[in-house]
């Protein structure tokens, strides 16, 4: 069902999806974590090898782009689905993390500074 990039609206998709599916019993936190690092292993291999003029190169081919978007596709459904077990908001989760990033990170000490790990 069409949720017009509505990640609220998304949420319920995939927990319909799961539903009718009867999946629930499958997805521990642990399971989700797992599953959901997987993925971002997978969308990571597509890369894998590649610099970036390549991947530039390669996303021009509409079936490697298709691959990729597939795995980003994944990662969120692992994500959002995760956060429904945790009962967590994915975006409340998130813009908290901003907020201490922000100000762990005040832009005008770290501004070019990508040596920086988000943590
Ligand atoms: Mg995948």
């Amino acid at each position: 069902m069409p949720t017009d990039g509505d990640l609220e609206a998304f949420g319920e998709d995939v927990a319909r999806f799961c539903e009718e599916r009867k999946w629930s019993q499958f997805h521990t936190p642990k399971d989700l974590a797992i599953g959901l690092t997987t993925e971002a292993s997978e969308l990571l291999e597509l890369f894998r090898f590649l610099d970036e003029q390549d991947i530039q190169a390669r996303l021009g081919d509409q079936a490697f782009a298709e691959e990729v978007e597939d795995e980003i596709g994944d990662v969120v459904f692992f994500l959002v689905r995760l956060c429904q077990v945790l009962d967590l908001d994915p975006v409340e989760v998130a813009q908290a993390k901003l907020a201490k990033s922000r100000e762990k990170y005040p832009a005008d000490e770290y501004e070019g500074d990508n040596w920086t790990v988000l943590e």
